[in-house]
């Protein structure tokens, strides 16, 4: 069978499921969330491996970013699936009683996932998570580029999943664009923005809807007042995980009037202190993807002065936590998003020229700022735009459940995680029910005499 024909079969096989009315009651939903629980608790060690395979991460981080995360994700919507899923009254205008008026919730139907390989398990199982708990049947695309990854979650998914309403359809380009031929009731893409508008224009053609989680130049604005040495060990920490590829990793640092030259100090000590003197031989410390982005990063070491790190070893796919200083703002560094352990130092003169900095480019997935001063803050949450902005830590923003995580303008479109998943893979449907007796829109019809009288 050819991948374009596998691809409708694939979707059809789906479609055919959702029309049987299998995946709408809740008890359907629930079991798919408690099995991919199970999977999660069960095969942790082999995608705990996976994940060591694919981007050297550490089983600690494997657990806590990745493993935990998802189960947080099924533990919460379990939790409160059945009130998600009420329907929810809503006043009725005097003009219109007797009536009700009511919102529910309904599934799309057949849903596209799309996921990278910088986080490859909690980027394709916590987007499923809102997708089965709203009642859809689900097609994965893992990414190619975390390939132990993509096998594990195409051999366990059928296995603990109902197979008739979940599907994982392994490859790269020519696999992801068949797919992008058929006509899903929503495609939820995680990755560049480049691929971002190849798959929004392609769901254009059905009239699908799409959630896009992009990615960007996260910047960290950094004041005096701050305790430099707290500050450092938080960007540091929010950095250097998974080697710098989060799509909410700090990107660069501002540092405003003379907070740059502390600041380089207390970062090469918190690196120290994180990764020892070796980052090389630390077992907590990732590795780059592939060589194509050993190479990309490679070329921008030379960019500033190096403060902490540079070393670099291509067969290992090893760039040691590096820190730049006297970054200039056009430097190459400063020209598209990092995604690497390397971290710029740009020294502003104020907060004036910090912000307008921002605001100068992209709106970032996710702004973040060390300060003490509470008119910075409502500055920031004013003045600048941003998917997310975090006072005193970067990225933890993305495990309060409560919280909607997505970026805008070029950092993404739409948003999910907890109840923001449900919304995103359902359907808000109006009804309103009048009865026909008493008929009070008898005022409304034709011909209008006593209205015009009225008015
Ligand atoms: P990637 O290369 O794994 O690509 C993502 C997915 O797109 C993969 O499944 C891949 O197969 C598919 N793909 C690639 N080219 C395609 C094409 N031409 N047509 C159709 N599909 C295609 O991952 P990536 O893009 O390198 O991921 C890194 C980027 O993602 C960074 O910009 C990062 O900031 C962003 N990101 C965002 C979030 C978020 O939640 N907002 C999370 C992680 C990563």
């Amino acid at each position: 069978m050819s991948d374009d024909s596998r691809a409708t079969e694939t979707v059809g096989r789906l479609r055919e499921t959702f029309g049987t009315g299998r995946t709408r009651p809740l008890a359907w939903r629930r079991r798919q969330l408690h099995a991919l629980r199970a999977l999660l608790d069960e095969h942790a060690p082999d995608l705990t491996e996976a994940l060591r395979a694919d981007l050297g991460k550490s089983p600690v981080e494997a657990f806590t970013s990745e493993l935990r995360f998802v189960t947080n994700e099924i533990d919460h919507a379990l939790r409160h699936l059945d009130g998600w899923a009420r329907p929810r009254r809503v006043s009725v205008p005097v003009s219109l009683r007797p009536a009700r008026a009511r919102t529910i919730r309904e599934p799309l139907g057949v849903v596209l996932v799309i996921s990278p390989w910088n986080y490859p398990v909690q980027l394709s199982l916590a987007p499923m998570v809102g997708a089965l708990a709203a009642g859809n049947c689900v097609v994965l695309k893992p990414s190619e580029l975390a390939p132990a990854v993509s096998a594990e979650l195409a051999r366990l998914l059928p296995r603990h999943l109902d197979t008739d309403a979940v599907a994982v359809v392994e490859g790269g380009v020519p696999e992801t664009t068949d797919l992008l031929e058929q006509r899903f009731d929503h495609v939820f893409y995680t990755g560049n923005g480049t691929v971002g508008r190849v798959v929004m224009a392609a769901a254009a053609r059905h009239l699908t809807p799409v959630t896009l989680e992009l990615g960007g130049k996260c910047p960290v604005i950094v004041e005096p007042g701050a305790d430099l040495a707290a500050t450092a060990r938080r960007i540091a920490w929010g950095k250097f995980l998974n080697a710098g590829q989060s799509c909410t990793a700090p990107d660069h640092v501002l540092a405003i009037g003379d907070t740059a030259d502390a600041l380089e100090g207390h970062l090469a000590t918190a690196v120290r202190a994180m990764y020892g003197t070796d980052p090389a031989a630390s077992p907590d410390y990732g590795r780059v993807v592939n060589e194509r982005h050993f190479d990309r990063l490679a070329a921008l070491l030379g960019d500033g002065r190096v403060v902490t790190g540079g070393d670099h070893d291509r067969a290992a796919r090893y760039i040691a936590p590096t820190v730049l200083a006297d970054v200039a703002p056009d430097a190459p560094v400063m020209r598209e998003e990092i995604f690497g352990p390397i971290l710029p130092i740009l020294r502003m003169p104020d907060l004036d020229a910090a912000i307008a900095f921002v605001n100068a480019r992209d709106k970032p997935l996710a702004l973040y700022a060390f300060t003490s001063d509470e008119r910075t803050r409502r500055r920031l949450l004013t003045e600048t735009s941003s998917g997310a902005l975090g006072f005193g830590l970067p990225n933890a923003h993305l495990t309060v459940p409560g919280l909607p995580f997505g970026g805008v303008g070029e950092s993404g479109v739409g948003r999910y995680h907890g109840e923001y998943s449900f919304e995103t893979f359902s359907h808000a449907k109006a009804v309103l029910d009048k009865p026909l007796s008493p008929d009070t829109m008898r005022v409304a019809y034709p011909p209008f005499t006593a209205i015009k009288e009225r008015l």
